[in-house]
């Protein structure tokens, strides 16, 4: 009988295939104590099925070609280094000779006092790293039981079936999609997620917290995932099936119209060029970035090489990373964004402050930086040394208040001169920009204006803060919504300042690639904006069928709303 699951979409599209179940790995918690003379034995077991999963990782990388190959082996390197991280490797020794803990529990110990700190954290993006720890340990998991043949966990897929697990690693996704695989529904994981990003640039459809899906559905039973609508239908019916064919045809008549934007210039139907910048961190992005027609790089969070990195990484090893993405963009303007790593995003050599009772609120981003005046000049010099190679702006984050700015302007100028005393090549002046994305920075971005050659708005986090609500709690998703009135009033305040301060004002949150915020973003003000590479030609399109001037003579209507409910129906009025 037909019956509907519910989800979250992570990727776009529908798929209509056989359900393959995965069940999640059982941890073997045999909790019974070790004995003294059991010890060395299970540390063996322990650290043989750890050999297992990083040869798994290796095989899996040799099969892995071309553009998938180049996108997937990012995933695996986070996976290998985590198999190879100091701190669970001693833990887990540690609970085995010291805790007299069996493998599995260990194994079980460690996961949850991991997933524990990363549940924690206020960035999505980074919680949804637990689901790599999750996938990790599964994979030991796996490995350990079969030395004993206790279960074998079989991530198996084959043409024409959509994968139903409790998450899925990103390795084995691309693994399955080159199999043929259809589609994904996950009971667990989020939109942020390293395999939803995955997911959408391989154009699989994905649905994700379908909470009951393992319990409800069976191998073979016929799916059809609807993620536009954020569901999978589970034995349709005639009607649903014809409804899956019409948006087949609508999707490849859309796809070959959108192919024809690529290489179109980026206007309103009433002419006003609008610059489409990308959100770029792989090469891949890069490429897909020039594929598109992007005027540039709006957002480059150097972060995550911080994040993928043992310790910190040196001038030279940032350098080559800038200087490839500077040399990527054959030209166009490049914006790399400051370390922005907060006690959230701790990376391996433990710069992040430990113990911060609220860190969304606590030394992150800019803040951080400024606190290792050395680590941030390591980054300064690298910044500086690859912007002679194209145009470079440099973003910095979390800005709260002028001084911030003024103090990066000075290592910048420090750091200039250490270089030019070295006879290294310098770059002529970089423009400096802040990020805004603290409310105080949006009220007062007037006194930052003088200090800041542009501005780029991050409205994940400032939605986050203007609303007190996590950006990553679905539970507050009738708060968190960038059409909150607070919001628009901020943001056309900030538009305002940067057109009559003549500096250029982008916008690089998850909104500016979303064409259902595109009306509302243009009504402000708005005529940079920054996404991901793969949302490129909706937006070019969604705005050359927007009438600009129309649309900002709304913007009072807009902003008189009082409530997101009332934002929302008159945006759809001004659609329709
Ligand atoms: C933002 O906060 O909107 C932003 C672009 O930065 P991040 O998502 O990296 O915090
Ligand atoms: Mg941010």
């Amino acid at each position: 009988m037909r019956h509907l699951l519910p989800g979250t979409q992570a990727s776009r599209g529908m798929a209509l295939g056989r359900a393959r179940l995965v069940q999640p790995s059982r941890y073997a918690v045999d909790t019974r104590p070790l004995a003294e003379d059991e010890i060395e034995g299970e540390l063996e077991h322990l650290h043989r099925a750890l050999d297992t999963a990083r040869q798994e990782l290796r095989e899996l990388r040799g099969k892995l070609h071309g553009a998938l190959a180049r996108e997937v082996n990012e995933f695996i390197d986070a996976h290998s280094l985590l198999l190879d991280d100091a701190e669970l490797l001693r833990g887990l020794d540690d609970l085995v000779r010291i805790g007299h803990y069996r493998a599995g529990a260990a194994l079980k110990k460690q996961r949850d006092k991991l997933a524990a700190v990363f549940e924690a954290m206020d960035d999505p993006y980074l919680r949804s790293r637990k689901e790599d720890i999750d996938q990790v340990i599964a994979r030991v998991v796996s490995a350990l039981q079969r030395q004993t043949s206790v279960e074998e966990r079989k991530l198996a897929a084959r043409v024409g079936e959509i994968l139903v697990a409790d998450t899925i690693a990103p390795a084995d996704m691309a693994q399955l999609a080159g199999n043929g695989l259809l589609g994904v529904v996950t009971s667990s994981g989020s939109a942020y997620s390293h395999s939803a990003i995955l997911a959408r640039s391989l154009g699989l459809p994905m649905l994700v917290g379908a909470r009951d899906a393992l319990a409800l559905l069976h191998d073979d039973d016929l799916i059809l995932l609807d993620a536009e609508r954020g569901e999978a239908i589970v034995h349709p019916t005639a009607q649903d099936l014809a409804r899956y064919r019409a948006w087949q045809r609508e999707a490849a008549a859309e796809g070959r119209r959108l192919a024809t934007l690529a290489n179109a210039p980026t206007r309103t139907r009433d002419g006003m060029d609008v610059r489409l910048l990308a959100n770029a961190e792989t090469p891949a992005d890069v490429a897909l970035a020039r594929a598109r027609g992007a005027d540039g790089v709006g957002l480059y969070r150097t972060e995550f090489l911080f994040l993928r990195h043992k310790g910190l990484p040196s001038e030279d090893e940032q350098f080559i990373a800038y200087r490839d993405l500077v040399l990527g963009m054959g030209g166009l303007p490049v914006t790399i964004r400051t370390l922005d790593l907060g006690a959230d995003k701790a990376d391996a050599a433990g710069l992040v402050l430990r113990g911060e009772d609220n860190p969304a609120l606590g030394v992150r981003g800019v803040r951080l930086s400024l606190r290792y005046p050395a680590v941030f000049t390591t980054q300064i010099r690298a910044i500086l040394r690859a912007a002679c190679y194209g145009p470079v702006r440099v973003l910095v984050p979390m800005v709260t208040q002028p001084d911030e700015l003024i103090a990066v302007r000075t290592l910048f100028k420090l750091a200039r001169q250490d270089l030019k005393r070295e006879s290294i090549d310098l770059p002529e002046k970089l423009p400096l920009g802040a990020m805004i994305e603290v409310p105080a920075a949006a009220i007062n971005v007037r006194a930052l204006l003088e200090h800041a050659d542009f501005l780029a708005i991050g409205t994940n986090d400032l939605a986050q803060y203007v609303l007190a609500a996590d950006r990553g709690n679905d539970a507050l998703d009738n708060i968190y919504t960038p059409l909150q009135p607070a919001m628009l009033r901020l943001l056309s305040h900030v538009i305002g300042a940067g057109r009559r301060a003549k500096k250029p004002v982008s916008l690089c949150g998850e909104i500016g690639g979303d064409v259902n915020f595109t009306a509302m973003l243009l009504a402000l003000g708005l005529n940079e904006f920054s996404m991901h590479p793969s949302q490129l030609l909706q937006v070019r399109d969604r705005l050359a069928a927007l009438d600009h001037a129309t649309l900002r003579g709304h913007a009072t209507r807009l902003l008189r709303a009082v409530t997101h409910e009332q934002v929302a129906s008159l945006l759809a009025q001004l659609e329709a």
